[in-house]
């Protein structure tokens, strides 16, 4: 069975997989974070946010020294399945962390409940 986490990401029962569901990519254990599992690209955020006007400290940009736009793909489809800003060299965030032992008993219970192919 596959419960739907966010709208790329699914956990797959009883096996405590994360998915991505639009591949069926197996992105690692649910017990450690889906980030693990992904491609990641670490960007200038520049490239995505550009430098308005001239001033070097005031001007709608981040500074690449300071802050990086990390991008998180799934290895199977491409889908770009989460985004953070971190500043250089920090641990990626652990973003989704469940009991699974309790997620289990509550989906395992209701049979057919939140499946992500109820979704599409
Ligand atoms: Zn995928």
């Amino acid at each position: 069975m596959r419960v739907s986490v966010t709208e790329y990401l699914d956990i797959e029962l009883p096996a405590r997989r994360w998915i991505c569901n639009r591949c069926s990519t197996d992105l690692g254990p649910a017990d450690r974070s889906y980030k693990e599992g992904c491609l990641i690209a670490n960007r200038n955020p520049r490239e995505v946010h550009p430098v308005i006007g001239t001033d070097e400290h005031f001007n709608f940009s981040f500074d690449p020294e300071w802050i990086r736009l990390i991008e998180f793909y799934c290895p199977g489809c491409g889908t770009m399945v989460e985004t953070e800003y971190l500043p250089p060299g920090h641990p990626l965030t652990w973003d989704i962390q469940f009991d699974l032992d309790a997620f289990e008993r509550r989906h395992m219970s209701q049979p057919g409940r939140a499946s992500s192919e109820d979704h599409r």
